[in-house]
């Protein structure tokens, strides 16, 4: 299904790395390895960056009207249909995920190219009431050369909603895919490759963060980085795009809670709790790894969710279990170093042990996780564990439950569930999150709503109409005519 040697996309063009080193990338289900990918660096990011520079000053990209670039992203979103099987297997083998996850990644990508191809004829200015005989108006304009860092779970989704944002408001592009799980990063290099895109305004660098994307953030012909991965990465990215003045916008971890009150429809609850919590094993930024649950109902809650637990099925992403393998040795490592400190400093674990399947005995799974009994001030129950792990604390009144779950560094993510409106309507007020699902959970999901954190989350905001600003830079026009 891949093919093995794989190349990255700069200027139109399918490449080595300069140097023609290359790094391997292995199927999470197996540790098989499926792939090579270049290893790029400095110099490969410096010829990409300035080919997207070259493209963005050129008169083809300049004189290619907003409704011309809408109509090169509405043909990648059919292209992506019209590929889907081969997407979600490449997303499935490359991160691990269930392949019915996969499928809903890929129809998501399909329509981040479809909301801003509606769009890019769409970017609108103001016209400004000043002095008698004097028109003042405002134009958007794109901001230039974007440097897109993406990280390694959600690869084709994050992708694709960057990149048809600043494609959609007029800028060229310079991705640079996490080197665990490049394969649908280059695929869209593929099917941008068969569209219309002059060369130049789409290229795909594959490489380590520290050499490429490190070269990619600092780079001087950058005008805009977009970075979603960790808050420690997101830290140096800032830096060194504070060298050159430039623009960041930080999608970052988080530590979501479900605030779970008696009055709540339990059967949905649980539902919104369990997905939320092992949707891509847990590798998920928005996933719901607290749950906050009134004390009436917390045993009720927590015995019923073991069984929910108990019947997930466990296996290779491409039979479509519903949990699949974490991605690598580290990752489980790391997981499981959290679940022995929580226990070390007295939580009760429950579930959270390796499993070995058989055909597979090189892959890291593990059954769902329940931690209870825990100092919300504790490591487990204020850092990003990305794995299918749920720490659990109650509440007595309201107010208790907005503090516990204000009580991390992040404001991803918060659902609310209750039958109360009123009660409700009080909380998502009161919650520092930049999205608030309300008797849902969506996972950060939605194209059209905006997506972001407050907190260490990060800031800025992707998705919907609002991820248009990170793109484009207001020019204000005053014209006197009298
Ligand atoms: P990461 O920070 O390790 O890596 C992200 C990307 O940055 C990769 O492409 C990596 O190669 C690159 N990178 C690493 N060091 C770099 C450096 N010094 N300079 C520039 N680039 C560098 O994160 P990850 O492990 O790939 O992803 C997991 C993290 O991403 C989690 O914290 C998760 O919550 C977060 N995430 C956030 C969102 C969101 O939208 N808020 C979405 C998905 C993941």
């Amino acid at each position: 299904m891949v093919n093995n040697n794989l190349r990255m996309y700069i200027n139109g063009e399918w490449v080595l790395s300069h140097n023609k080193d290359v790094i391997s990338v292995y199927n999470p289900a197996d540790k098989e390895q499926i792939a090579t990918i270049p290893r790029g660096d400095y110099e490969d990011i410096d010829v990409a960056v300035k080919a997207a520079k070259r493209a963005f000053k050129s008169q083809e990209w300049q004189e290619t009207n907003p409704h011309e670039r809408g109509y090169i992203l509405h043909s990648m979103a059919q292209k992506i249909r019209e590929n889907k099987d081969e997407f979600a297997e490449l997303e499935t083998t490359d991160v691990g995920k269930p392949l019915s996850q996969g499928y809903a990644d890929v129809e998501a990508a399909a329509r981040y190219f479809e909301f801003y191809a509606g769009v890019a004829d769409k970017i609108m200015g103001e016209t400004i009431p000043v002095d008698h005989g004097v028109l003042d108006f405002t134009v958007r304009e794109p901001i230039g050369v974007t440097a897109h860092i993406i990280p390694w779970n959600y690869p084709l989704q994050i992708s694709a909603r960057s990149a048809a944002a600043a494609i959609a408001t007029g800028n060229t592009v310079v991705i640079k895919c996490a080197e665990d799980t490049p394969l649908t990063a280059l695929k869209l290099a593929e099917c941008f490759d068969e569209s219309s895109l002059p060369s130049g305004v789409f290229n795909v660098v594959t490489g380590y963060g520290y050499e490429a994307g490190a070269a990619l953030a600092s780079h001087p012909d950058i005008n805009h980085v977009t970075f979603t991965g960790s808050v420690q990465t997101g830290k140096a990215v800032m830096k060194a795009a504070a060298e050159n003045v430039v623009p960041v916008t930080l999608e970052l971890g988080g530590k979501s809670p479900n605030i779970v009150f008696s009055d709540c429809n339990m059967d949905e609850a649980l539902q919104g709790v369990v997905k939320s919590n092992i949707q891509n094993a847990g590798q998920t930024c928005s996933a719901g790894s607290r749950l906050i649950v009134e004390e009436s109902i917390k045993d009720t809650f927590i015995e019923k969710l073991k069984t929910k637990f108990e019947n997930i099925s466990i296996g290779p992403g491409l039979k479509d279990f519903d949990l699949g393998p974490i991605l690598s040795e580290k990752q489980f490592s790391g997981i499981q170093s959290s679940i022995r400190q929580a226990e070390e400093d007295g939580c009760l674990i429950w579930g959270g042990k390796q499993v070995q399947i058989n055909g597979h005995e090189n892959g890291y799974y593990m059954q769902p996780t329940l931690i209870t009994n825990c100092d919300p001030k504790s490591k487990i129950a204020q850092e990003e564990i990305f794995g299918p792990v749920l720490t659990v604390f109650s509440f007595k009144t309201e107010a208790e439950a907005v503090e516990l779950a204000n009580g991390t560094e992040y404001g991803l993510v918060t659902g609310i569930w209750t039958s109360n409106i009123g009660k409700a309507n009080r909380v998502w007020n009161k919650v520092d999150s930049g999205q608030v699902f309300i008797n849902n959970y969506g996972a950060g999901g939605g194209i059209q709503m905006p997506f972001g954190g407050y907190k260490k989350s990060g800031f800025g905001r992707e998705k919907g109409l609002e991820a248009l600003k990170n793109y484009t830079q207001v020019k204000n026009v005053a014209v006197k005519f009298e």
